[in-house]
């Protein structure tokens, strides 16, 4: 069961708990989250991750790619220019337009 702290006293209380079992001060109420800004926000969160990914998939490639004068100290194996930053584009793309499906159906 989860718990808080009380305000007044600093026990940890049962958060369904409307009076303190240790002072009996009465609680304040736990602050409601509202659903409709969260989804708001969260597609938001959503969009930016998209699009850093994507940011991030092109610089991979840049450099993974040799497109780029300078010289890395390792090789790259081509899996990741192949398979695996057309696979970081494609899938921050995609967390973009989830995003934006969540914000335009909130
Ligand atoms: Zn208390």
């Amino acid at each position: 069961m989860p718990t808080r702290q009380c305000p007044h006293c600093g026990k940890e209380v049962f958060d369904q708990m409307t009076q303190c079992p240790h002072c009996r001060e009465a609680l304040p109420a736990i602050p409601q989250i509202r659903v409709n800004g969260t989804r708001k926000a969260e597609g938001r969160g959503k969009i930016r991750q998209g699009l850093l990914c994507v940011l991030l998939a092109g610089v991979v490639h840049y450099f993974a790619g040799g497109y780029s004068l300078m010289q890395l100290p390792f090789p790259i194996q081509p899996i990741v220019t192949v398979y695996l930053s057309p696979l970081l584009l494609l899938s921050g793309l995609g967390l973009s337009f989830f995003g934006f499906y969540l914000q335009r159906t909130a």
